[in-house]
């Protein structure tokens, strides 16, 4: 770093303190910031000076994502106002007496409102939930009546989609401290999606899993379609990240799905692991603190995958 070696000569040769940012970008980008200055040397032989090393990486990485947000967020909302003002125009000019043709296009004017409000309960979604980051859910939750919950609600859609939906429940209840209407969602995601991205494998399985010894209790659903390549899975939980657009558009997508759920994880202290094979389906698992775990044993068990996740 050679902006470093020499703002380190000047101070050492007598100059006033110093600044001096700088990144490295292998083996990953990192940002620093570095300040010098000389101290008193007092009744000590010879000069000391003092290094101040600031790591800027998660700020600048914070603000990047919030950048990207926008102008996602933006292009997202633009393009069906595009496809709305575009139809209005020619409903006002050329279709003006085009009965058949006015039926059509309202119809997809329909559409591309409904998908600009389904867009924006999303954005509210997630903000409300990033406002509550830091407030530990108080309630207690049985996983077991919400996921039963959900089997009526996702019928339809699933019937819709030719899936059947397959529940494995344990005797009892599965409790825990959570927020009822947030962890519905989580789950009404997740089988959504196995729903409308495995549709092709016909089934999709959720098993709830009751605590035992030190392991809270889990829930996973697992379909039997297509899979996700590998190199999609650390990038799923990220807002707008979509593997395929037309296929996500297909299905009403906004691509902010999992980024709700991930938010709502991280609040309730859960974790989520995905594990596919290309051609064999995919399995979502999350799973809940126990009630005895300590943090920092929770902490050591992280695997790369879900650091991997939790940093997107
Ligand atoms: P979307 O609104 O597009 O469904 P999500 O955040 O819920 O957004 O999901 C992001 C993307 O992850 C989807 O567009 C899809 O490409 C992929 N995905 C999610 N679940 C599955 C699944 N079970 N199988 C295959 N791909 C999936």
């Amino acid at each position: 770093m050679p902006d470093l070696i020499s703002a380190f000569d000047r101070v050492a040769n007598g100059g006033g303190p110093e600044g001096v940012e700088f990144a490295e970008r292998v083996p990953t980008e990192r940002w620093f910031a570095a300040r010098f200055a000389r101290l008193a040397a007092g009744n000590r032989q010879g000069g000391f000076i003092a290094l101040l090393l600031d790591d800027l990486t998660e700020q600048r990485r914070s603000e990047r994502i919030r950048v990207d947000f926008i102008a996602n967020a933006s292009h997202e909302l633009r393009t069906p106002l595009a496809s709305l003002a575009g139809f209005i125009d020619t409903l006002q000019g050329p279709a003006r007496n085009d009965t058949e043709a006015r039926e059509r296009f309202l119809d997809i004017m329909e559409e591309q409102a409904t998908r600009m409000s389904r867009l924006i309960d999303d954005l509210l979604s997630l903000s409300r939930i990033e406002m509550k980051a830091h407030v530990r859910p108080s309630g207690q939750v049985d996983l077991c009546a919400i996921v039963r919950q959900l089997g009526d609600g996702l019928e339809p859609l699933a019937g819709e989609l030719g899936v059947k939906v397959v529940q494995t429940l344990p005797s009892g209840p599965a409790i825990v401290a959570g927020d009822r209407d947030e962890l519905t969602q989580v789950f009404e995601n997740l089988i959504e999606n196995a729903c409308k991205y495995g549709q092709s494998g016909g089934r999709v399985d959720v098993s709830v899993v009751a605590a035992h010894d030190r392991t809270g209790p889990s829930v996973s659903v697992r379909d039997y379609g297509p899979g996700i390549r590998d190199e999609h899975i650390p990038r799923l939980t990220e807002r707008f990240y979509r593997v395929d657009v037309d296929a996500s558009r297909k299905h009403r997508g906004t691509g902010l799905g999992l980024a709700i759920v991930k938010h709502i994880l991280t609040r309730h202290d859960a974790r989520m692991t995905i594990d596919s094979e290309r051609g064999a389906g995919a399995k979502f698992t999350v799973l809940f603190p126990s009630a005895s775990a300590v943090p920092e044993s929770a902490e050591d068990e992280n695997t790369e995958k879900d650091q991997r996740l939790a940093s997107s």
